[in-house]
């Protein structure tokens, strides 16, 4: 057994923290936060670095990273700077992985370079009003007009990330009736924003602000017959389409908060050094230096549980349950770490000069978004074959 990463690896990372220090400020990632605005000239920059190709083949344009380097990414962006993952982790991963997954070959030579150069952002639309969690009870719909040439699309969407900033949508939508099972007769449509009949609104929220949340709206949205995801031969496949990609986006989530918990503790740790209390710097206080130390130990956990999980798909071994274990474990450490760490700070904490608040409300997403963890667990006692 082996614990560590390559001299590539280590590298690569290097890289990615060089350009966040010298791209992004916690003044800047404060501002997005206040004005909830996307940092369009931040994603810009980070596709001409090249990280947008990271996850993605040469043959698409990207460099042909494995799970373990877009977890490094998603590490440093994360620790680093909220705006910053939030320029990769929808708009670009999450919509070229679906497309990878499961697009047709045209589809992939179509769209996932001008993804990786930043010229295309997508967003993805499942949950509706009344079908959250219980995914495959949706019942926003299309069927094929007269012609045969376009889906005509109807509905309503809730919840979605990165509407306004998205030049495209993965809209899953019904194609037919939810026979023989449930989540029967599901597609995915790449749905121009665009096109006459498409609506959204924005939903106020109370963290993770650089990228924005809104409804959308479909009101007989002509869709080209193009435009399934896997093309013709995947009509009706939606439901095993979003299945594929679940495995690295527990990958994706676990990292993110494992590392915006490691950044909470960080900031607390020199608040710590700093404050003088009754004489001395709080850190000398016991009871500072063991929340400290057990924040550190959960921080910890959290990586690893995420590595292991990147490490397990790298392997082309099954990681399922190990990234639903990660997922879970890591937001719920981000949760604790954030909170302790407001803790420590005590006064100062709580207030907006300095970040900690911020990365209390960003880490109470975590265990409701990417499926819940209630969902999370289970599927974990699933995989475990409890029932
Ligand atoms: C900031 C944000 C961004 C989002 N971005 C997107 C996006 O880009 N695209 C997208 O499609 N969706 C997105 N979502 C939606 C997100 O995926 C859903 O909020 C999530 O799936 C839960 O659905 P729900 O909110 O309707 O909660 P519900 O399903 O109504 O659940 C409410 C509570 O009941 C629990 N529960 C429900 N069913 C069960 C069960 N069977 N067993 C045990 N407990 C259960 C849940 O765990 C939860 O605690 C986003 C949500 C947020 C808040």
């Amino acid at each position: 057994m082996e614990f560590g990463f390559s001299e590539e690896q280590e590298a690569f990372r290097k890289s990615v923290r060089d350009f966040i220090a010298r791209e992004t400020t916690r003044e800047m990632d404060r501002e997005l936060d206040a004005t909830s605005e996307f940092p369009v000239e931040l994603a810009r920059k980070m596709a001409d670095a090249g990280f947008y190709g990271v996850p993605f083949p040469p043959a698409y344009g990207g460099s042909g990273g494995g799970p373990i380097e877009f977890a490094i990414l998603c590490d440093e962006l994360a620790y680093g700077s909220e705006a910053a993952a939030a320029c990769f982790l929808m708009p670009v991963f999450f919509a070229g992985e679906m497309i990878l997954l499961n697009g047709s070959e045209e589809q992939k030579r179509e769209y996932l370079p001008k993804i990786i150069s930043g010229d295309l952002r997508g967003c993805f639309a499942l949950t509706e009003p009344d079908s959250g969690s219980d995914a495959a009870s949706i019942t926003t719909h299309a069927e094929l007009d007269p012609s045969g040439e376009h889906w005509v699309l109807n509905g309503h969407k809730a919840l979605i990330s990165g509407v306004d900033v998205a030049d495209f949508m993965m809209t899953v939508v019904r194609t037919g009736p939810p026979e023989p099972k449930k989540y029967s007769n599901m597609t995915i449509l790449m749905v121009d924003r665009s096109l006459p009949g498409v609506e959204h609104r924005k939903i106020e929220k109370m963290g993770s602000k650089a990228i924005g949340l809104f409804e959308i709206f479909f009101d007989d949205v002509r869709v080209p017959r193009s435009m399934v995801i896997g093309a013709e031969q995947a009509v009706g496949t939606g439901w095993a389409q979003m299945w594929n990609s679940l495995d690295m986006e527990r990958i994706m989530v676990a990292t993110l908060y494992a590392a915006t918990a490691r950044r909470a503790l960080d900031d607390a740790v020199e608040y710590a050094k700093q404050r003088k209390q009754f004489g001395q710097t709080i850190g000398n206080f016991q009871a500072i230096h063991h929340q400290l130390a057990s924040m550190k130990i959960e921080c910890d956990a959290a990586s690893l549980m995420a590595y292991r999980a990147a490490w397990l798909k790298h392997a082309g071994k099954p990681c399922s349950m190990e990234g639903a274990e990660a997922k879970v474990f890591a937001t719920e450490v981000a949760q604790r770490v954030t909170q302790q760490g407001m803790q420590v700070m005590g006064g100062w904490g709580y207030t907006m000069d300095f970040d900690m608040q911020r990365y209390v409300r960003s880490a109470l997403l975590g265990p409701i978004g990417m499926g819940t963890n209630h969902i999370q667990r289970t599927i974990i006692a699933k995989l475990m074959e409890v029932f």
